[in-house]
């Protein structure tokens, strides 16, 4: 997966300012390069998890459609675990053609994993670009 640098340090940036809670967001972009990263409201407003808020999903997607973007993936951060997928990360985690990034706080670091059918967790390489 390709990313711009940038949008990595918004990532960062996000996840920073909702500690305690983790940040989520969409990553859209076309082919397999990320070209924008969008703000979502965690409305669990929990440390340990995230979910959209439908509505504005909604309005993001058809936003994102309407300048020609695709949704490629969606992002997260772990304010105190490592970048790797958790048990409901993986129970959430439903679709096979986006890539699931997670920023860790603790370890300021990145992963990216894209999820099989059967729910198999693939890592995969970020290319900064
Ligand atoms: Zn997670």
């Amino acid at each position: 997966m390709k990313i711009k640098k940038e949008i990595l340090d918004f990532i960062k940036e996000h996840g920073n300012k909702e500690l305690p809670n983790e940040a989520c967001g969409y990553l859209a972009g076309v082919n397999d390069e990320i070209l924008t990263a969008v703000k979502m409201t965690n409305i669990d407003k929990s440390p340990e998890h995230f979910s959209f808020d439908i509505k504005e999903q909604f309005n993001v997607v058809k936003n994102l459609r309407e300048k020609g973007l695709e949704i490629k993936g969606v992002y997260h951060t772990h304010p105190s675990s490592p970048a790797r997928m958790s048990d409901e990360d993986i129970r959430l985690a439903n679709d096979i053609n986006l890539f699931y990034l997670i920023y860790s706080l603790i370890y300021d670091n990145f992963a990216v994993f894209k999820i099989t059918k059967e729910k198999f967790v693939i890592p995969v390489e970020i290319e900064v670009i």
